[in-house]
């Protein structure tokens, strides 16, 4: 049976959930830092997790991203962390989403980042299963169409050049690599991307930790600060349909996705989405890790005969709110620097017309 976390709309109420059965760490409507501290960053971050009323479906377990609200927003929201030092502190550089001079700038960037990605994937054995494993990246130029990892070619060594171009009808096109792509990656991600305009970049591979927590059906519990990312915020597709091969399956993903940052595909893998694709390999890796925590801390409770101890809801929204568009990028530029130094060249650190963002 999946694991359902209840909706609360009072402060109160929230405060006092206690998921666990145990004593909960906050015992009251309060934050878990200083007011000062809390209400800024509350103000300074979006806390729309939203998704389209139709998202919703019988075949589907999607937690809590059915509800009725608006769309997913295609702007970015900017400003995960705050400035500290007081006033007067002198300006100190910062690692923020790139602007560009022109689309075609854009795209290059795109290109780049999604190369080093996939070899960012590879180095971490995402590319475990050979043909398998997709990461598809919009094209800013022509919005329906987007560029994915050739079909067979190794994750480790991928240039921007190798990338291929596809329209939304799954053709490959001239401008990028004409070389076959994955049937299933079109077909599932194509879905991805036609359901959320907001959605720039969309990653898939079959990771160990989530064939085996695939297979038990439930969700991501908040059961550490970095589990809470993906609280109410991630759904579960319960309809596994076989390889993915059938339009209707790529469809079935994405009402299960709905509006939020990830799925996990049930008895299959996981899929995570962002407006970057910075953030959705990070995203990609991140939920692998918290499957893996979740996995370890059953496991482990299950041997004492207790349970894990959940986050409140309060302080479990809060913290999953703070990973906003720009967090998510931020915390994949370590990985992306690494990935170009260990290039020798092959891969720059910036492409022309790329515009620092003060
Ligand atoms: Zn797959």
């Amino acid at each position: 049976m999946a694991f359902r976390i209840p909706r609360l709309s009072s402060p109160l109420r929230s405060a006092s959930l206690n998921l666990s059965g145990r004593t909960p760490r906050y015992t009251s409507a309060g934050p878990p830092t200083s007011p000062l501290l809390y209400n800024t960053l509350k103000r300074s971050i979006s806390t729309s997790k939203t998704a389209p009323a139709s998202v919703a479906s019988s075949n589907t377990v999607t937690g809590d991203n059915n509800r009725a609200s608006p769309p997913p927003s295609t702007e970015f929201t900017y400003g995960a962390y705050m400035k500290v030092g007081g006033p007067n502190a002198k300006p100190v550089h910062r690692i923020r989403i790139p602007k560009f001079e022109s689309l075609e700038a854009e795209r290059a960037h795109r290109k780049l980042h999604h190369a080093a990605a996939l070899r960012w994937l590879g180095y971490q054995g995402y590319n475990n299963e050979g043909a398998g494993g997709h990461v598809t990246v919009r094209d800013p130029i022509m919005p329906d169409h987007f560029w994915i990892n050739p079909h067979g070619k190794s994750f480790s060594h991928m240039r921007p050049e190798d990338l291929c171009l596809v329209s939304k009808d799954g053709e490959v096109k001239e401008g990028g690599n004409m070389h076959s792509i994955n049937p299933a990656g079109y077909i599932i991600h194509s879905a991805v991307h036609e359901a959320r305009p907001d959605v720039v970049a969309a990653v898939h591979c079959h990771s160990v930790p989530s064939k085996a927590f695939s297979a038990i059906g439930c969700q991501l519990e908040p059961i550490n600060q970095d589990a809470c990312r993906f609280y109410n915020d991630h759904g579960v597709y319960s309809g596994f349909g076989g390889i993915v091969f059938k339009e209707d399956e790529g469809k079935h993903i994405a009402q299960a996705l709905g509006g939020t940052k990830g799925v996990i595909l049930q008895n299959h893998g996981h899929l995570t989405v962002a407006k970057t694709v910075d953030g959705a390999a990070f995203l990609f890796g991140a939920m692998d890790r918290c499957i893996q925590a979740q996995l370890l801390a059953d496991a482990a409770c299950a041997g004492r005969g207790s349970t894990t101890i959940k986050v409140g809801h309060e302080e479990a929204e809060y913290t999953r709110n703070t990973y906003n568009d720009e967090m998510v990028y931020i915390m994949f530029q370590s990985a992306f620097e690494d990935v170009v130094k260990a290039s020798n060249g092959e891969l720059p650190m910036h492409v022309q017309g790329e515009i620092p963002r003060a």
